[in-house]
């Protein structure tokens, strides 16, 4: 059997070796550490953000935002309902009400007419949302502009989910940085890894630093331990961080593998009917995975199709994120659609992406896709 081909394993560039023996040589094997400071100031400088305080994953990031922006208990967050569970799984630890809103058709992103529509009927029903989380969902920025002019007209803060953005471009500006505050993700399945960690960035200060507390369990600066208030352990280890500082070097680098992946498929797909998530004028995305959706006449089915027929070349691929407010998990909670993301999910793949592909393998990969699809088209 052939080696398996993941979705999006990941790949080191070989300066990670030697950052991480330089933190072991150095005996900090702590949770933050010089590695940790200097992680985050590769951030802040990639991004022309101006603070950054690294966490252990993207889902501690998009908690601690939510507390700094002040979700309390019965409070509603705005989410979109097509998107990964660790986008909405935090606004339930703050005992907040996730109010899901459906994609926009170009970028699968939150759709800001209907976030509109949520907002005025929350309103309407006596409660402002509190926060609204925005995803750049598989690397494509979201209608920021049209979702800012929402939130300023009601005055709501904008969480940036760019778990998996990072690299990409909305008007000149790096995602994570267009909202009010922005988290990142450096999970294993990310355009780079710390293995797992996070980071979240803001040009607000106080933010940011009330963040740095409350990850290292909010201890007082006092020579005992004194706590005001209940903290967290989400401060991202010496070691992982030294991961990052080298996957640093290798991100230009896997930003153009990703985006020339993303240009096969869609230069040896397209002319069979199979769609795209497209850019725009404003975006460049970091082509983080290629997902496409089956051709408009294709059979119901078709994506599972192709999925079982590359799965049994051992090669992975998956469908587009199951809505949440289809999940058993988060199906009581409001929601505002317009069946773009149950569309997604029902005709999507996502295919494999890696890196580390080779050419061969996605030549492997498409012709076995078009073969599936051309018996059942
Ligand atoms: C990966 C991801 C997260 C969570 O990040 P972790 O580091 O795995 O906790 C959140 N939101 C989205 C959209 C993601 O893809």
């Amino acid at each position: 059997m052939r080696k398996r081909i993941f979705l999006s394993p990941p790949h080191l560039g070989g300066e990670e070796i030697k950052e991480v023996q330089k933190a072991i040589q150095s005996n900090w094997i702590a949770p933050a550490g010089p590695a940790t400071a200097l992680f985050e100031k590769k951030i802040t400088e990639y991004n022309q953000t101006d603070y950054c305080v690294a966490v252990n994953s993207g889902t501690a990031a998009i908690h601690l935002a939510l507390i700094v922006l002040g979700v309390e208990k019965g409070d509603e967050v705005i989410c979109p309902t097509f998107t990964f569970a660790g986008s909405c799984n935090p606004i339930l630890y703050q005992g907040a009400v996730p109010v899901f809103v459906d994609a926009e058709k170009e970028s699968w992103c939150l759709d800001p007419q209907l976030l509109e529509e949520a907002i005025e009927d929350r309103i309407r029903l006596g409660k402002k949302p509190r926060a609204i989380i925005v995803v750049h969902l598989f690397g494509m920025p979201a209608c920021m502009n049209e979702i800012r002019n929402v939130a300023k007209k009601y005055t709501i803060p904008v969480v940036e989910d760019a778990a998996e953005a990072l690299g990409s471009v909305y008007e000149g500006q790096h995602a994570g940085t267009l909202g009010d505050i922005g988290i990142y993700s450096f999970n294993g399945n990310k355009i780079i890894t710390t293995s797992g960690g996070g980071a979240l960035v803001s040009c607000n200060k106080d933010w940011i630093e009330r963040a740095r507390y409350l990850s290292g369990q909010a201890r007082s600066a006092v020579p005992y331990y004194h706590h005001e208030t209940t903290g967290y352990n989400y401060q991202l280890s010496n070691i992982s961080a030294s991961i990052g500082i080298g996957q640093f070097s290798v991100l230009n680098e896997r930003l153009k593998q990703k985006r020339k992946i993303f240009e096969t498929y869609q230069s040896e797909l397209k002319t069979h009917g199979f769609l795209f998530q497209e850019e725009n004028s404003n975006t460049f995305s970091n082509r983080w995975i290629t997902s496409i959706l089956m051709p408009v006449k294709s059979k119901n089915g078709l994506n599972e199709k192709i999925r079982l027929a590359l799965e049994g070349q051992n090669i992975e691929s998956r469908p587009l994120w199951k809505p949440m407010h289809l999940q058993p998990a988060f199906n009581q909670y409001p929601s505002y659609l317009s069946g773009a993301a149950e569309h997604l999910f029902i005709n999507g793949l996502c295919l494999p992406s890696g890196t580390s592909l080779s050419e061969e393998d996605q030549e492997i990969i498409i012709k076995k896709l078009i073969e599936t699809a051309g018996y059942t088209a």
